[in-house]
C-alpha cells in the first residue's frame, strides 16, 4: 500500500499549490488526480490577480485576496526558476469602467474605502479614459478607475509551474486516477481509496474543486456545485491592461490574444459552449471597445468554477480528524492559491495557523 504524510486529492491550482508548499516544508504527498493537472477550471480561467477591482466592501475575504495576491511577485519567480515554464505574471493593473453615474458613483465610495485603507485607486473621467486608450474604448463610457496593484498570470501555466515544482521536491502525482472515498480508521480520516488502490496518510486534503462533494464521507457534506463559466478568445488586438465592466472582462494575453469572461451558469457539470454566451461575450465586448470589431476569433472554451451559498471559500479542518477542505474557490482560485496552500500546509505540519480562518470554515453553513 502507498503511504504518505499527506494525500490531496485534486490536482488544480489549489492541490498543486498545497503540495509544493508541502514539499518545502519537507512533508511527503501524494497528489491524486482523474485527469491531468490543470485540465478543469484551473486551467480555463482567465488568469486576473484582482482583489481590488472586483471588491465592493471591506471584508476579511478582501484581505484574504489582498494577501494572496503581494504572493505572486516572489512565487512567480521562484515557479520560473525552478521549472523554466514563463508565467507571463504581469502587474499591469485593472481598469474598471462605468457606463452610468450611479455605477461610476458606487465605485467612487469603493475608491474611497480602499484608499482609507492604503490601496491606491485612481479615478478616471470619461476624457481620461480616452487619453489612457486612445481610439480603444466605447466614447458612451461615463468614467472609470484604475487599480493599478491589480495583476493578471497565465493560469494553466501557473498550474502546471507548481505541479512540476512539486515533483522536483519529491511529491508523486497519481495521474488519470480517480480517488473514490475516504479510508476512514473509526472516525478518523487516514487517506484515499483510489482506482489504483489505497493510500493511507495520517492528513487528507480534499482539493478536488466542483467535485468536492463526491469525497465527502456521509458524516459531512461539502456544498460546492459547479458554476459553468465561459470564455471567448479573440487575437490581433492588443490592450495595455485588464478591463472590467459590470457585464464583461477583457484580459489580454501574449500574442495579441484577448480572453473574455464569463458566465456564471448553474448547468451542472455540462461542458459545452453555447451560442448565446459566445454571442453575448463578443457583443459585450464590442460594445466596451468597438475596434475589437476586427479581432479574429480563435475559439471558446469553459469551466466548472467551484461555487458555495456564500460564494467564499472553505478552508481548514473539518469535524472528521485528519481531514482538510480547500475547495469553494469560486471565482478567485487562481488568486487565492497561493495564500490557500500556505494555511493549508500550516494546519497539515504544524498544528495551528496564524491566520483567523473563522469566516471560512466549514462549519459556518
Ligand atoms: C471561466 C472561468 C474564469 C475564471 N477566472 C478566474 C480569474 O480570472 N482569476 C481567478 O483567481 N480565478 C478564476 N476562476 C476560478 C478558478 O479557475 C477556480 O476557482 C480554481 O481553478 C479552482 O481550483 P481547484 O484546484 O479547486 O479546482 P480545479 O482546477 O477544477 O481542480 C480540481 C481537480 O480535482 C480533480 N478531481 C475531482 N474529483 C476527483 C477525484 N474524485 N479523484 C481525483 N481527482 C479528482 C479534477 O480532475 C480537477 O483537476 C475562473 C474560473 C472559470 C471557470
Amino acid at each position: 500500500m502507498l503511504t504518505s504524510d499527506v494525500v490531496i486529492c485534486g490536482g488544480g491550482v489549489i492541490g498543486c499549490s498545497i503540495a509544493y508548499d508541502l514539499a518545502k516544508r519537507g512533508a511527503s504527498a501524494i497528489v491524486v488526480e482523474s485527469r491531468h493537472p490543470g485540465e478543469e477550471a484551473s486551467g480555463a480561467a482567465a488568469g486576473m490577480l484582482n482583489p481590488q477591482a472586483e471588491s465592493e466592501e471591506p471584508s476579511s475575504f478582501f484581505r484574504l485576496l489582498v494577501e494572496s495576491r503581494e504572493l505572486f511577485p516572489s512565487l512567480a519567480a521562484e515557479l520560473e526558476d525552478a521549472t523554466g515554464i514563463e508565467l507571463s505574471y504581469r502587474k499591469t493593473g485593472c481598469l474598471r469602467l462605468a457606463w452610468g453615474a450611479a455605477e461610476f458613483g458606487r465605485w467612487g465610495r469603493v475608491a474611497l474605502w480602499q484608499r482609507q485603507g492604503g490601496f491606491p485607486v485612481e479615478t478616471l473621467d470619461a476624457g481620461e479614459l480616452r487619453r489612457r486608450a486612445p481610439g480603444q474604448l466605447s466614447t458612451d463610457l461615463y468614467g472609470g478607475y484604475f487599480f493599478r496593484d491589480d495583476a493578471q498570470i497565465h493560469p494553466a501555466r501557473f498550474t502546471q509551474a507548481l505541479w512540476r515544482a512539486a515533483e522536483a521536491r519529491g511529491v508523486r502525482f497519481l495521474l488519470g486516477t480517480r480517488a473514490r472515498a475516504l479510508r476512514l480508521s473509526g472516525s478518523r480520516a487516514m487517506g484515499l481509496e483510489t482506482d489504483a488502490g489505497p493510500i493511507e496518510a495520517p492528513a487528507t486534503v480534499n482539493a478536488a474543486g466542483a467535485w468536492a462533494d463526491t469525497l465527502a464521507p456521509t458524516v459531512l457534506t461539502v456544498p460546492v456545485r459547479p458554476a459553468r463559466g465561459q470564455i471567448v478568445e479573440l487575437s490581433d488586438v492588443s490592450l495595455p491592461s485588464v478591463s472590467v465592466s459590470s457585464d464583461v472582462y477583457l484580459v489580454p494575453h501574449s500574442e495579441q490574444r484577448v480572453w473574455i469572461g464569463s458566465t456564471t451558469e448553474f448547468v451542472g457539470f455540462e461542458r459545452r459552449q453555447t451560442a448565446g454566451a459566445v454571442r453575448t461575450l463578443v457583443q459585450e465586448a464590442i460594445r466596451l471597445m468597438p475596434t475589437l470589431e476586427n479581432a479574429t476569433f480563435r475559439g471558446a472554451w469553459s469551466g466548472f468554477r467551484p461555487a458555495t451559498p456564500d460564494a467564499l471559500p472553505i478552508l481548514g479542518e473539518t469535524p472528521v480528524p485528519g481531514l482538510f477542505l480547500a475547495t469553494g474557490h469560486f471565482r478567485n482560485g487562481i488568486l487565492l492559491a497561493p495564500i490557500t496552500s500556505r494555511v493549508i500546509a500550516e494546519l497539515v505540519a504544524e498544528g495551528t495557523t496564524r491566520k483567523d480562518l473563522s469566516a471560512f470554515r466549514w462549519g459556518r453553513f
